[in-house]
């Protein structure tokens, strides 16, 4: 196994919904995720597998060797650069670790909606209702600094 392998194998935040709401399926994706019951956005021009993923258990994908491609294909920028030895295993571990971190205080304090959906309208009240900015001001700062940890590590 690669440390790039290692490093996915304790992760699991491009199937849980943290950088992604859904992903673009191709035929052959969407045959495999139909086999498997995943829930499916279906519009007249693309087909789109929804996250956080049905086959997810824990961290891992219950589907690993019958996964759709874009699945098999996808590569983080984290895991780019532990790839191609840019960042070690433990500075990538470290940073998948805290963004898990924020993410929980996140869904903590706003339910159970995916963190971007809170992030948006976080935004919107910090933009309209000074009070509320007030009031939530460590959550709006988690919120942000989530949103640099996803961009910067996992985007590129
Ligand atoms: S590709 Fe990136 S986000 Fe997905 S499991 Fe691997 S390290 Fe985590
Ligand atoms: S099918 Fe497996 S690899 Fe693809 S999103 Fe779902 S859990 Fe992740």
């Amino acid at each position: 196994m690669t440390q790039a392998d290692e490093l996915c194998t304790d992760c699991g935040i491009c199937c849980d919904g943290t950088l992604f709401s859904s992903v673009s399926l191709d035929a052959a994706g969407l045959v495999a995720a139909r086999a498997h019951r995943l829930p499916v956005l279906e519009t007249a021009t693309e087909s789109r597998l929804e996250l956080p993923c049905a086959a997810l258990r824990g961290v891992l994908c219950e589907i690993y060797d019958e996964r759709p491609e874009c699945c098999a294909d996808y590569a983080c920028e984290l895991r780019l650069q532990v790839d191609d030895g840019r960042l070690t295993l433990a500075d990538g571990q470290e940073i998948i670790e805290a963004t898990r971190a924020l993410r929980a205080q996140v869904v903590d304090a706003v339910g159970a909606s995916p963190w971007w959906v809170a992030h948006r309208s976080a935004l919107e009240a910090e933009r309209t209702n000074p009070s509320w900015a007030r009031d939530n001001g460590e959550l709006l700062a988690h919120l942000k600094t989530l949103e640099k940890l996803v961009r910067h590590h996992f985007w590129g």
